[in-house]
């Protein structure tokens, strides 16, 4: 699925009294300012100018076009003039799409000589947008607010950002996750509302039994392993002589593959508790899919499995990597906390600093032969990690900045890949603030998708989010926290 595929419309208010000349100039200059702005390189999706809106007829046809096109991810909106809002309120209030109110204006600055009364009817966004602003607060419209000259490349890289997280709502609504099994005997973070979640984000949420991958992989012939393989040789290091587990683990990729494209999924869970029939876990298939973009999530964890899968879409063709991440130990040294991420097996190479290797070692559990598995270490940089839990009721994201760093131990006996970072305030009070606010073990970490996305798709999916940064204190936390329960208990 490509996030070029989906675009943004962009519908610029006004009204008729200032005659066909004033309109006329709006007109044009909307399209030269979508010209620009796609001519940016900074939006990840098109922009398509749609119309200069005069009417109530004319806002509340295209809120029905949007909302019908499954192109159209969302609507930009801008008063280059003043737009009265009551003649927004029958379109705004059946909108479905994501909205954003880029409150800019043509000129950068105040032309001194030019300045006139004619110059002050034609360029009014700076009351026009507020007069938009009040609609919005008003309706209680999710919208998504960026001012800024349109010219200036943090407006457009501001615009850019909010396109995808808006593209990862309409992906949301279209996702399907295939789970094989249920999830792991007696845990409790990893259940949920499947029939809430499908109501509230999209999310398809079924189960295919085991069995039928292994027939699946029954069917994967030998040459279809070996043109596998011989990408698996392109990308990886091959630090093992057992040839057998690794080729298994291509016959394990195939058959999965097959199964989730079969069925229009782009993720997927399964559980060490239920191989009935496999011979090993999959460990370098399930990081090999990941690569692709497909999301993953263990012990039958379908909500972060999901998650992985969205945050992959919003962050496509950037580089520095989203994977699916498990909080599994610390380092509580005096001079310098860290934590240590990694899985079982199952962590993405798009996060690793160097080629990764491919060893096979036992598990230990699952009861299954030694799989084989990508093993590197994460790069550096900021990152977040975000964890959706299931309150009863309703969902809540919690995401977290944190900053990875080049791990400070070799770990040379870790049979898997690993990334180590210090959390944002810091560790024992960041952890403190993430028990506190009940986030999971599993998260999605992404050096891509920033912590706005991620305050910017809650919103649009009406959802609780709470934020841990460098000034979150437990007490403001649990201030937070006290009142937004109260809030969502009675929306
Ligand atoms: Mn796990």
């Amino acid at each position: 699925m490509e996030l070029k595929q989906y675009e943004f419309w962009f519908v610029v208010g006004s009204q008729d009294l200032y005659g066909p000349q004033v309109l006329d100039t709006v007109d044009r200059r909307a399209r030269e300012m979508t010209d620009a702005l796609n001519a940016s390189g900074l939006l990840p999706c098109p922009l398509v100018y749609k119309l200069t809106a005069k009417t109530n007829a004319e806002i509340q046809d295209l809120v029905r076009q949007a909302n019908y096109d499954p192109r159209c991810a969302g609507m930009v909106a801008w008063c280059h003039t003043f737009s009265p809002s009551k003649m927004w309120i029958n379109g705004l209030a059946s909108l479905q799409k994501p909205y954003c109110h880029l409150a800019t204006q043509y000129h950068r600055e105040i032309p001194n000589e030019e300045i006139d009364m004619d110059f002050m009817n034609l360029n009014q966004a700076a009351h026009g947008d507020r007069e938009h602003g009040f609609l919005g607060a008003r309706l209680r419209l999710p919208r998504k607010i960026i001012a800024g000259h349109w010219q200036d490349p943090q407006v457009q890289r501001h615009l850019g950002q909010w396109m995808r997280a808006a593209a990862g709502v309409q992906f949301s609504r279209t996702l399907k996750v295939m789970r094989f099994g249920d999830n792991m005997r007696e845990v409790a973070v990893t259940e949920g509302d499947k029939v809430e979640v499908q109501a509230r984000l999209g999310w398809q949420v079924n189960t295919w039994p085991v069995g039928q991958l292994v027939e699946t992989m029954a069917s994967v012939t030998d040459q279809e392993i070996a043109a596998l393989m011989e990408r698996y040789r392109a990308s990886y290091d091959f630090a093992t002589d057992d040839l057998d587990a690794v080729s298994y683990q291509a016959r394990e990729e195939i058959a999965i593959r097959r199964m989730l494209d079969r069925e229009g999924c782009l993720a997927f869970s399964n559980n060490f508790q239920d191989l009935y029939g496999m011979r090993q876990l999959p460990g370098l298939a399930t990081q090999h899919l990941l690569a692709q973009g497909y999301g993953y999530g263990g012990e039958g964890d379908w909500k972060v499995a999901a998650m992985t899968a969205i945050l992959k879409f919003m962050s496509q063709g950037m580089d520095g990597g989203t994977a699916f991440m498990e909080d599994y130990t610390y380092h509580l040294a005096p001079d310098g906390s860290y934590s240590l991420g990694a899985h079982m097996l199952e962590v993405c190479p798009s996060v690793a600093a160097q080629r990764p290797r491919i060893e096979v070692h036992p598990l230990g559990i699952g009861d299954r032969e030694p799989p084989a598995r990508l093993v590197f270490e994460g790069h550096p940089g900021s990152a977040i990690v975000v964890s959706l839990i299931d309150m009863g009721g309703r969902l809540r994201l919690i995401c977290q900045d944190i900053q990875c760093v080049k791990p400070i131990l070799p770990m040379p006996n870790l049979p898997v890949a690993r990334v180590m970072w210090q959390a944002k305030p810091d560790l024992t009070t960041g952890l403190e603030c993430w028990l506190t606010a009940g986030g999971a073990h599993h998260t999605v970490l992404s050096y891509d998708v920033t912590a706005e996305q991620m305050r910017d798709w809650a919103r649009m999916m009406d959802m609780e989010f709470v934020h841990i940064t460098d000034g979150t204190t437990q007490e403001a936390l649990e201030r937070d926290l006290f009142l937004a329960d109260l809030a969502w208990k009675l929306k």
